[in-house]
Order: C-alpha cells, then structure tokens, then sequence
C-alpha cells in the first residue's frame, strides 16, 4: 500500500523546522529582504540546529538523515521565507553534495565538516553568461593542466552562495579537453579568494532578494591539479546526477512557498472586511483559497514522490522533472491568487505574500527552466533524442 504519512524523526523535524521558521525568521526576514542583505544570523542558527548536515553521514558532522528530510525542511522554511531556503537548497544539493557523491576521502574531510555544520558555504557554477539550459554546447569556460596546476579561464552567470563571507568553495564545471568534436567536461573545485578568481557584486533581483547570487570571473586562476572533483571527462554526468537531485529539492522549496500563500490567505481571509463581511464570507475567496490549496496539496505530493524514490535508490529522472514543473507552477499561480486576495496589501514588501510573489518567478527558471523539465520528461517518454539533463 502506497503511504504518504511521515515516520516518526521526520515529524519531529518538520515541527522543529516549522517553529524555527515562525520564530525566528518570520520576524526579521522581511528586513533583511527589503535591505537585499544577506542573513548571516539566520545561516549561523540553521548550521547550529543542523539543517546543512541534514543529508550527510555523522562522520563528516552531519545528522545521518537522508534527501527527504532534507527536502522537508526546505519546505517548511519557504512557507515562509524563500531567501533563508534557497541559501540552504543551493549550500546542500549544489554546493556540498557533489562533494560527497564524487569527492575523494581527502576533499571530503577537508570541505564537508565546515559546510555541514554551516559555518561555510560552497557554490556550484555551472550557467555561463552565454547560456544555462544549452550546456555543454554553451560552455565556453576551460581548464587546461600545465603541470601540477588547472588553469581557468571564462565566466560564470547566477551563482546562488558564490560571494558570502563564508563561503569556502565554488565546484566550476568547465571544458578540460575535447573527444573528436565533443567537449569534454570536467569538475574543478576553487576556492574563495584564489588569486584570478573574482567574484561580482551582487545582482540587483526581483526576488530572493535576501540570497547571495553572483557573476564569477576567472583569468588564468590556478588550482592544484588534486582540486579535481570526480573523475576527469566526468563532470558532465556529475552534473546530471547533481541537477536530478536539485530538481526535486527546489520543487519541495516550490510546493512550500505555494503552502505558504494558503497559510497567508487562510488568515487574512478571517481578518479582512469588506462589504460587511470578512473576506472568507465571499464564495469567490473561498473558492480561490480551495484551489490554491489543491495546487498545494498535489505540488507536494509530487516531490513526495520524487523523494521517495530517489531515497529508496530507484529512478526518478522523470519525476525529478514533473515534481519541479509541477510545484513551480503551484507556487506561480498560489502567489498570483494569494495576491489578489490581499488586495493593495498584497503589493505591499511589508506583506509575506508579496515576497512570495516576487520569488516564485525565479522556480520556473532557476535549476532548468520549465521548458527544460519538460524535454527532460519528453526524452524520458521517448519523444526526444538529444540529451538535455
Ligand atoms: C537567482 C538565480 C540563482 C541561480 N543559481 C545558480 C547556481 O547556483 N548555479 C548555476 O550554475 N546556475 C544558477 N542559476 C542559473 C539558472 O540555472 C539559469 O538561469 C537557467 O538554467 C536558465 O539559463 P539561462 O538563464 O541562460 O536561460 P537560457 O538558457 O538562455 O534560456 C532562455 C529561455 O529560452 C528557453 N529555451 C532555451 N533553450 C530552449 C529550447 N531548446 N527549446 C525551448 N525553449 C528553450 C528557456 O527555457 C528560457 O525560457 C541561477 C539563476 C538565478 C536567476
């Protein structure tokens, strides 16, 4: 019999995350997002109650839990704030796991014990300013040996945690090498502060506005050798098991953000007159609320799914994409609805729901776009016969 109902340590994560969510980011996010600063305090607390270690084993100062606490904690924290969980979405499955999946004992113990206890953070810069959904035909950024060193040479575009203060480590993908007329891809880990590796300033976002997302530049920057992550040639299917991965948290951060509006409305539907009655009175807002929690409902079903198989160790390529495609598009129409019934107020920064609605855009774009969720799903069914992640 198929179950949904959730073991016992992962409720007990769900609520903790839940109340650190309510009382501890609700009331101070919506300055930092208003200031575009990124929340060091907030980062420091999740470290200190284990949320970046959630998915990694004990041994490296993890919490020995697995990809769907992980996810459900994502969840939780975007019903109420999205910065606060694409810091620890992008820190977790791009930035450390490639870390875990293809490092050798020796990277592990030097970058996991800082990144899971959330006192550093690492990135993973893939998008090139030339192109993110074409790669690898878009990748122009290279790594050549000259004798024990990799040297660098190209740009990176949109580069989620890449220019924290804490931030220890970006994982570059970038062409080692070419077989016939193919591109061979390889990982290549830099760290902060390597000299011939800048980093921008911050982007000016619609959303996530909290969140640290910058362009990166190299220029002849030289890494020893030993900075290889995986095997070389391998980065490019490094970097599809990295992004399968990723889908399946960014829809459980999606689905949590479309929960999130559900929350808002709920209450200001019991709060709000008008006409001589509150808001909720109306059919018309009971009915938008409805299909608002509907959406949400079977958004979260659908990472549920997708989670449950990744961790069970079965495929789940297609439902990797479908959970993304599906809860992106929830958590756009929830926050377009949950404005509408806040009215002027839903126009207001000072309003969660208005924050949502400037950051659920960027799920139908960021970690594939919509458009490439569904080749993926096409190729999978068949109908497609280039690769496109
Ligand atoms: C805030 C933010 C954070 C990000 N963080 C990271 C990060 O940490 N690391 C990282 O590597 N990247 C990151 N990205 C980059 C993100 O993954 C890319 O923006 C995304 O993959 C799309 O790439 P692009 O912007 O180059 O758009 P393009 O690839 O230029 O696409 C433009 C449009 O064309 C469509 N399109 C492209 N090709 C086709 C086709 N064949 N058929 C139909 N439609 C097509 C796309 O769907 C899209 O709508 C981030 C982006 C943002 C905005």
């Amino acid at each position: 019999m198929v179950s949904f109902t959730l073991n016992e340590e992962h409720e007990a994560l769900r609520s903790t995350v839940r109340e650190f969510a309510r009382d501890v980011v609700a009331p101070v996010i919506g300055g930092y997002y208003e200031r575009g600063e990124f929340p060091y305090e907030l980062v420091a607390r999740m470290g200190k109650l284990g949320l970046f270690g959630l998915p990694f084993p004990e041994e490296y100062a993890g919490m020995g839990g697995d990809y769907f606490a992980f996810c459900l904690a994502l969840h939780e924290l975007a019903r109420v704030d999205s910065s606060v969980a694409i810091t620890l979405e992008a820190g977790v499955a791009l930035g450390a796991m490639p870390i875990y999946r293809f490092g050798s004992p020796d990277q592990r113990e030097r970058w996991l014990p800082e990144l899971c206890q959330g006192e550093r953070l690492a990135a993973f810069g893939l998008t090139e300013p030339g192109g993110g959904s074409d790669i690898p035909g878009g990748m122009r950024t290279t790594a050549l040996l000259d004798g024990d060193e990799w040297v660098i040479d190209g740009s990176k575009a949109f580069i989620t945690n890449s220019g924290t203060s804490i931030t220890s480590v970006v994982t570059v993908l970038a062409i080692t090498g070419r077989t016939g007329d193919r591109p061979e891809i390889s990982a290549i880990m830099v760290p902060s502060g390597t000299p011939g590796f800048t980093v921008s300033r911050e982007y000016s976002k619609v959303g996530w506005c909290a969140s640290d997302t910058r362009e990166l530049a190299f220029s002849g920057c030289r890494v020893p050798k030993g900075n290889l992550l995986g095997q070389a040639g391998r980065g490019y299917a490094q970097f599809l098991q990295t992004l399968d991965e990723g889908r399946v948290a960014i829809a459980a951060l999606s689905a949590g953000l479309a929960q999130g509006c559900v929350d808002e409305c709920q209450r200001y539907a019991g709060e709000r007159v008008a006409f001589g009655h509150q808001l909720g009175h109306y059919q018309a807002t009971q009915f938008r609320i409805a299909d608002m929690e509907a959406r949400a409902h079977t958004a979260r079903l659908a990472w549920y799914d997708a989670a449950a198989r990744m961790v069970a160790g079965e495929p789940f390529k297609k439902e990797a994409a479908i959970a993304k495609l599906t809860c992106s598009n929830a958590a756009m129409d929830n926050a377009r609805d949950g404005t509408q019934i806040f009215g002027g107020y839903g126009f207001v920064n000072e309003f969660p729901v208005a924050r949502f609605y400037r950051d659920a855009k960027v799920l139908e774009i960021g970690e594939g776009t919509s458009e490439v969720q569904r080749m993926v799903i096409a190729r999978q069914l068949g109908l497609a016969k280039r690769d496109t992640g």
